[in-house]
Order: structure tokens, then sequence, then C-alpha cells
């Protein structure tokens, strides 16, 4: 698989490290229960199709994109800077 960084270009995957799904989770609270923690920790959607996920590109400039990738076929749909992502 190859990632197109948008500072670097198109690269090897190898340079790049998997931070995990780009999604908002909702910490629980200092007193919710083992059941909320395991889940908040754990437990994640496992679904097909496209998924936006966080990478940084180590081997190479450092920076953190947002990858919107297929889970799978593997393809790259967009690959965007993180810090230029509007909340
Ligand atoms: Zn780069």
């Amino acid at each position: 698989m190859r990632l197109h960084c948008p500072i670097c270009g198109e690269r090897d995957r190898r340079e790049f490290y998997y931070q995990g799904a780009a999604v908002m989770l909702e910490r629980p609270g200092p007193d919710a229960g083992a059941a909320a923690w395991d889940d908040y920790l754990h437990l994640r959607d496992n679904t097909a199709g496209d998924l936006d996920e966080l990478w940084s590109h180590d081997a190479g400039c450092g920076a953190w994109l947002r990858v919107t990738r297929n889970v799978s076929t593997h393809e790259i749909k967009t690959v965007v800077l993180a810090r230029e992502i509007k909340r």
C-alpha cells in the first residue's frame, strides 16, 4: 500500500505509523464503572467500508494525516494534513 503525503508525495506505507481511527470518543467520568472504561479503551466498531484514520509520517516529514481508506479493499480515498482540518 502507498500513501500520498501532501508534503512529501507518494511513499510506501512502511514510512507511516498507523495511529488509529480518527473518531472522537467520549471519555467516561472518573467515577464511571469498569464496563464504561472497558468500552472506552477496548471496544470499537469494526465495519467494512470507508474509515477515517490518523497516520503519522514518521520516516518522513512527521506530519499527522487523516487518511480515508476503505478497510476492505485498502483503497485510499483522501489524505489531508490533520492540522488543516476544521472542526
Ligand atoms: Zn510527509
